[in-house]
């Protein structure tokens, strides 16, 4: 009872302090988001929480009007465009007038999507004006005034409520936390700075970017900074301020919508039949040097059909421009950033895998699927164990005998010392690393030339152990057979590595 009666007289003081009738219902300490989603359901909570109160609630049944009051009452129980002094606004009527605005700019933004989450931006300003009004109902209440700051819901979660709630009635989706559908919503306050000037005062080491001469107002009252001044003035910050904060000039309003998918993650293999194809495009000092590539002849196709804002490109290794990569392919990824879909059916898979093979000789792609980004980790974790089986023709100096084939062919996991070669160290910082040459297959194709079959460790320098690379690698073909070796023509036989996940054939 004693409970009901404080309810009420917290009510009206805030009130009279032109406090909207949710954020009210929020300092009573109201929990269940329901409560908050229509003014009817509010107002209905309010009384609930003050039952016994004899005052007469009018309500009109029109979920997007305040309350009516008579002429004497103060400002914020009429139908006036007062904002409230806790939620600036936000929560009287822009996060009600927002919905059709958000499904517009959503339906404009062509995303399919079954569930979606909410990330609001409020101005800092709120945590401020939160903590003045609680200090204020403290001081007028004392003991019997008992809720916590952690026991009032912020103008944020009220937000979410109301806003996740109504959008997904109106376009029967599911608000859910984790939804890899975003929809972000931005907010401005004119007078944050000139709120927030009195704890960047008195509290300048908070504001560590208030020196900056470069710093933007956002850089300097970030939330981090704010709540730290707070935190610092806790005892003095009532006299600071005046009690209760007076209501705002101008109202806090929402300023962007956009909406983003969580990024869409296609792997396949692809084989390269040519030796005149880079991987990625090949630009020296902003000139293309090769008219096409591994990765466009993909991506070109793929876009086509699934609309991204981008596609990034990713693969296990690479093999040089005159390498050609035979075999089973090698394994590749697709991140497609901001999709307007998630979900694609085997079947549309296997119609722009059939596409990209129809549109060139050059390159084939095979287990074109749908992968989680777990999978895309797997295939970086599966590249430092798996083997690869290269066919490498090669010249040697020397007249080659049966007795330099059975040498070659003795090996077994022997240990290579390549240190990094002339031709990347432009790209890569100057080190000795060790890989393994498990074994090597040799045939003679002349006098002077080899067909080798090399099974390696994955990131060896294939064509650097056959020309020893000014002696970086070693031991290498030449000093194996005590002569000079070079490399005439190299192809990828094989990945070995399961992946994708699903191999269909
Ligand atoms: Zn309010």
């Amino acid at each position: 009872m004693v409970k009901n009666i404080i309810n009420k007289d917290v009510k009206v003081l805030l009130e009279n302090a032109s406090v909207c009738q949710r954020c009210i219902l929020r300092f009573l300490g109201e929990k269940e988001y329901t409560s908050y989603v229509s003014k009817v359901n509010t107002n209905k909570a309010i009384i609930n929480l003050i039952n016994g109160s004899e005052e007469t609630l009018i309500l009109d049944g029109n979920e997007n009007c305040e309350l009516i009051g008579n002429e004497n009452d103060p400002a914020s129980k009429r139908f006036l465009p007062t904002p409230c002094a806790a939620c600036l606004g936000i929560l009287q009527d822009k996060c009600d007038e927002i919905i059709p605005k958000i499904e517009e700019e959503v339906a404009a933004s062509q995303h399919q999507f079954k569930e979606f989450v909410l990330h609001i931006a409020l101005p800092v300003i709120f945590d401020l004006r939160d903590r003045l009004f609680m200090l204020y109902l403290k001081d007028k209440f004392g003991e019997s005034y008992d809720s916590k700051e952690s026991d009032i819901p912020s103008v944020k979660d009220i937000c979410k409520w109301v806003i996740g709630s109504k959008y997904g009635k109106l376009t029967s989706t599911e608000f859910t936390p984790d939804s890899d559908f975003q929809i972000y919503i931005s907010s401005l306050y004119p007078e944050t700075v000139k709120e927030c000037l009195v704890l960047f005062k008195k509290c300048p080491e908070a504001f560590p970017n208030g020196r900056k001469r470069t710093a933007t107002e956002d850089d300097i009252y970030t939330k981090k900074s704010v709540l730290k001044a707070m935190e610092a003035l806790s005892s003095e910050i009532q006299k600071l301020y005046d009690l209760p904060p007076s209501p705002p000039e101008k109202s806090c309003s929402f300023t962007e919508i956009k909406c983003t998918h969580s990024p869409l993650y296609l792997g396949g293999r692809y084989n390269k039949y040519s030796r005149e194809l880079s991987q990625t495009p090949w630009v020296v000092d902003g000139e293309r040097r090769m008219e096409s590539s591994v990765s466009e002849l993909i991506t070109d196709v793929v876009q086509k059909h699934i609309l991204a804002d981008k596609i990034v490109f990713s693969s296990s290794g690479r093999e040089d421009v005159d390498v050609k990569m035979l075999g089973n392919g090698r394994p590749f990824v697709l991140e497609l950033l901001n999709p307007r879909r998630l979900e694609w059916s085997t079947e549309e898979m296997e119609a722009i895998e059939n596409e990209i093979n129809k549109s060139t000789t050059d390159i084939a792609v095979r287990h074109l699927q749908v992968i989680t980004k777990l999978d895309t980790a797997l295939l970086k974790e599966g590249e430092e164990q798996k083997r690869k089986t290269y066919s490498a023709l090669c010249f040697v100096e020397k007249t080659l005998t049966e007795e330099d084939i059975a040498k070659l062919e003795s090996i077994k996991d022997l240990v290579l010392y390549q240190k990094t070669p002339i031709r990347v160290l432009h790209r890569r910082t100057l080190s000795t690393r060790e890989k393994l040459l498990h074994s090597v297959q040799a045939k003679m194709v002349g006098d002077h030339q080899l067909l080798l079959k090399i099974e390696t460790q994955a990131g060896t320098y294939v064509k650097e152990f056959a020309h020893s690379d000014f002696g970086r690698t070693v031991p290498n073909l030449g000093t194996l057979l005590n002569t000079t070796a070079d490399i005439l023509e190299l192809d990828v036989e094989s990945i070995e590595l399961e992946w994708p996940p699903k191999c269909i054939s």
